[in-house]
């Protein structure tokens, strides 16, 4: 009876908080932005790497260039094309206080295309990130402004939507504004896990503690037939859990979760919003050392010192526990809730054993007093035989005791290698590493950068750099190995043949694949018959493409119209230049048939 009361207070608590946002988000003023029904591939916040996802993916079964409209009335705020990110994205500003966003677009449409196309030529250039600040291209609610496509950093066709509060640039769930998935399954809990803490910041032994098929159901709940033992000490729990919406086969995360001890609510993680420079606590909201060896993200229930992500409610031990009289007991409660408030309980009976020394806990205790520790919140510096981390006080989470190896300069290295604490530690700020460079370069000091891999055997990728006083020095967004490198190898470019696909418009462009090993690329520049012509580069297929437009048509023209030209001088001449972070550069000539 007593738990019976206390879910039917929760339940008025939660619809409570639903009246609120439907008071406070208007509920029909943005329409869906496609045709089709609500139809989400990602929902709001789903668990990325580095990155809570910002918006909602929406379904296009796969295809390109369905039309995308205007969720409402407004104006065009920025348009933002890259080749990575977003890729060909749109910023809408509408009246009410905020904007809508629409990325991973394969073509924009009517006047905003063409006032794009006649930018990049102005410009010369294909990425741009513009912002308007009075109204200039207005749109109407349901107006086409694109079509959806797979461009940037996505991995399969699908239109990615967001709405942000347009003064704190805070990006909101749209469920606030009534978009909703269609979803009639409650999560799934999987597993609770259990971390005790050896001393602040300082985690021991996970224990996994639940299993669905060791569980019988008790009114709303699933409850545990173990009971969990544990010491008088300090812990934390962490939940992994899931939820499926309709037509889609993979898992989602969850809308809230919350847990509870003997009826005290501790913690609650809602994802209504977040601010772009806080998504990357992701890192410290999951176990991320469990994440990066098993591939799993456990959403932990209490908050290390150097999270800052605003999403939580916690009580004072931000989520702790301190269990201090032995021989008693408990109960553990855990929540979990989608969007469209279908929810799953979790009880965990718990019993605290007797007083006892935890050989485990003291040895790691003992194991971590010898080594050197970084703090959250404190800039410190780390040095060693030529290899220097300065770290920003918000470069960790929480308390990192690493080691740090110098490994010796194989014969054709540029320097040592070291070896800085482990990967399966997260970062938030990147810290500045320097590494003394052992030997002079003679005149290549320019094209010196930091190699960096996980491990040992990995191969190094650049994490850029410059060399100044006998230092190179780039940002480090990780732990792990790094060493100096060098980079004196120009990209490469290569033309692609069109393939026929079906659609005469295949063959209504030029395909070249331009990539670079180290360094990464810089610059990509086209020209035709001397003219720079816009190339659309497509990072994640190193494909730089030129889509037919007056220029050919212009230049197709003139070349036949040249008399006396001889059969040899009705090609094109094309131009290809690629320019990396090294400035290794690659001209490449094509003589291209109409
Ligand atoms: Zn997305």
């Amino acid at each position: 009876m007593r738990s019976y009361i206390r879910v039917a207070l929760l339940v008025c608590l939660f619809f409570g908080l639903n009246q609120a946002f439907a008071q406070k988000y208007p509920q029909d003023y943005f329409r869906y932005p496609m045709d089709s029904l609500p139809n989400f591939v990602s929902p709001f916040g789903v668990m990325r790497d580095n990155h809570f996802h910002s918006g909602i993916d929406l379904r296009t079964n796969g295809k390109i260039g369905l039309p995308v409209y205007a969720a409402a009335d407004g104006y065009i705020s920025r348009i933002k094309v890259a080749r990575g990110a977003y890729g060909k994205a749109l910023y809408i500003e509408h009246a009410n206080g905020y904007s809508t966003v629409y990325a991973h677009l394969d073509a924009y449409y009517g006047a905003i295309a063409e006032w794009i196309h006649d930018y990049q030529y102005i410009n010369q250039t294909f990425e741009f990130d513009k912002i308007f600040i009075k109204p200039f291209l207005r749109v109407k609610k349901g107006d086409t402004i694109g079509l959806s496509g797979n461009s940037g950093t996505s991995s399969g066709p699908h239109l990615h939507f967001e709405i942000r509060d347009s003064r704190t640039e805070k990006i909101l769930n749209p469920a606030l504004f009534g978009i909703l998935p269609i979803d009639h399954f409650a999560p799934e809990i999987n597993k609770i896990f259990v971390y005790k803490f050896v001393r602040e910041g300082l985690l021991l032994k996970k224990q996994i503690t639940f299993n669905t098929k060791n569980a019988y159901w008790q009114d709303i709940y699933l409850v545990s037939k173990d009971t969990l033992l544990l010491d008088a000490d300090t812990y934390g729990f962490g939940i992994d859990a899931h939820d499926y919406i309709h037509n889609s086969k993979d898992p989602k995360g969850l809308y809230t979760y919350t847990f509870w001890l003997n009826q005290t609510h501790k913690f609650t993680h809602a994802l209504n919003q977040f601010a772009f420079d806080e998504t990357k606590y992701i890192n410290a909201h999951i176990d991320f050392p469990y994440y990066k060896l098993e591939k799993l993200r456990v959403q932990k229930c209490f908050v290390d010192d150097g999270n800052k992500f605003s999403n939580y409610q916690t009580d004072a031990h931000k989520g702790r526990v301190h269990f201090t009289q032995p021989n008693t007991h408990g109960e553990l409660i855990f929540e979990a809730a989608d969007v469209n408030q279908n929810k799953t309980y979790v009880k965990i009976f718990y019993t605290i054993g007797p007083s006892q020394i935890d050989a485990e806990k003291l040895a790691y205790e003992t194991q971590m007093q010898n080594k050197a520790c970084l703090f959250p919140g404190k800039a410190m510096l780390v040095t060693q035989d030529g290899f220097m981390a300065s770290m920003d006080e918000k470069s960790i989470y929480d308390t990192v005791c690493y080691t740090l190896n110098t490994y010796p300069k194989k014969l054709d290295a540029i320097s040592n290698t070291y070896s800085f604490h482990t990967y399966t530690t997260p970062v938030h700020a990147p810290f500045n590493v320097s590494i003394k460079l052992p030997l002079p370069v003679d005149g290549l000091e320019d094209k010196l950068l930091i190699g960096y891999a996980k491990n040992m055997g990995d191969g190094f990728v650049s994490i850029g750099g410059n060399y100044a006083m006998g230092l190179v020095q780039a940002k480090a967004s990780n732990f792990g190995f790094f060493k100096i490198m060098l980079d004196t190898v120009a990209p490469k470019v290569k033309r692609v043949l069109p393939k026929y696909m079906g659609n005469s418009h295949d063959t209504l462009r030029w395909d070249f694949d331009i990539s670079d090993d180290c360094a990464g690329i810089k610059s990509y520049d086209m020209y035709l018959n001397g003219r720079w012509i816009l190339g659309d580069f497509d990072a994640k297929n190193d494909r730089l493409t030129y889509l037919f437009d007056e220029v050919y048509y212009i230049e197709r023209e003139r070349i036949f119209n040249l008399e006396n030209n001889p059969s040899s001088a009705k090609a094109f001449r094309v131009l290809v230049r690629v320019v990396d972070n090294k400035n290794n550069k690659t001209e490449r000539w094509f003589d291209i048939n109409p």
